[in-house]
């Protein structure tokens, strides 16, 4: 069962379950001056934010699809006529950098892409690899599935299917086959600027902070600070829930995340969930993560195994404060045991430092 709603939480990690043909993917929040949130809508899983200069536009982050990205295209251009110039990818995870194609398509080759220097790694070794995946066999077997599923009547547990259970299947079958023409076409634009620590854009209004501060949910996660307007755009840093742990360095998160606590800011554009007002919600993924990552070093220590470990340790009272839980209880349950999982492979030496 565990293993199930991990797998749910993979494939929604994979942008597979967005509804089809959505002319209006984002809702677009301003939190300054020329500062605007896109919050994807439910089904277009990750967010970003565009800034718009005197003479330019810097966007963050592009979602899984170019569509999506020609959707958030279109709502910058509604707002100004100005050229989009740079791209910050906030980190390599492929729903935040398979739409980057999309900018220099539209602006044309004057589009800079900004990321730190091991996320460019990533997206190499990582990200277009993933790509080719999803296009050869996780998309097609998604596909498969599904399509069995309606043929027979039966839903993956074998019981059979409801109305709405039907409506949703279809629904998703279509999704999947429009992403599985879009991935033919999906060629990463890499980042044309890299950078080690930090990089700072001074503009004729305002200066942008492009901040490295550690490893965190994967090696290579920047934040774009505007201390003028006390925003911070954080990608998957900060999120409404327990962000995904599958590339991350839980232990190293905690100082990565308290110094993008400790900057001077009121507002985060996070990389999913709506926008957060105060740090009410970054100090509740601190708390978490700090009890975690104590309950796994204490287990390792007791010589525990980590099944035992599993089963033993209790983040349950961290729950209420992650609003991506509410509808879905589980979701805590599987993203606290990979949370678990991977705090113990980062303190025994399994993965690399
Ligand atoms: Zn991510």
């Amino acid at each position: 069962m565990r293993r199930r709603t991990l797998g749910v939480v993979i494939l929604l990690s994979m942008g597979l379950f967005a509804p089809p043909g959505k002319a209006q993917s984002f809702d677009i929040v301003k939190v300054a001056d020329g500062v605007y949130a896109a919050i994807g809508k439910p089904g277009v899983l990750s967010n970003g934010a565009f800034i718009v200069n005197k003479d330019d536009v810097l966007v963050v982050d592009t979602h899984f699809r170019p569509s999506w990205a020609n959707d958030l295209i279109a709502e910058i251009r509604k707002i100004t006529n100005k050229p989009v110039r740079y791209v910050v990818n906030t980190h390599w995870h492929n729903d935040h950098v398979q739409g980057n194609q999309a900018y220099v398509s539209a602006f044309g080759p004057g589009v800079e892409y900004i990321a730190q220097h091991t996320a460019r790694e990533d997206m190499v070794s990582k990200a277009i690899p993933s790509v080719q995946n999803q296009l050869n066999k996780d998309v097609p077997e998604r596909i498969a599935r599904t399509e069995k599923m309606l043929a027979d009547g039966k839903g993956a547990d074998g019981n059979p299917l409801t109305d709405t259970a039907r409506t949703t299947l279809s629904e998703r079958l279509a999704s999947d086959k429009a992403y599985l023409e879009e991935l033919k076409s999906i060629q990463i634009a890499l980042p044309t600027i890299t950078f080690e620590r930090s990089l700072v854009l001074y503009k004729a209004e305002r200066t942008i902070h492009i901040l490295f501060f550690g490893k965190g949910h994967t090696r290579g996660d920047v934040v774009v600070y505007l201390p003028k307007e006390q925003v911070v755009v954080t990608g998957d840093l900060l999120t409404n829930g327990i962000p995904l742990m599958r590339d991350a360095y839980p232990s190293q998160w905690i100082g990565t995340l308290d110094s993008v606590r400790n900057l001077d800011w009121n507002t985060a554009v996070t990389g999913h969930g709506g926008v957060q007002t105060g740090k009410e919600q970054a100090d509740r993924l601190l708390a978490y993560m700090k009890d975690m990552v104590a309950a796994v070093k204490d287990a390792i220590g007791k010589g525990m195994t980590l099944e035992d470990a599993k089963k033993s340790i209790d983040l349950s009272k961290h729950q209420a404060g992650f609003p991506a839980y509410t509808t879905n209880p589980q979701g805590f349950a599987a993203a606290s045991n990979g949370a678990v999982e991977r705090t113990w492979a980062e303190l025994t030496g399994k993965i690399p430092n």
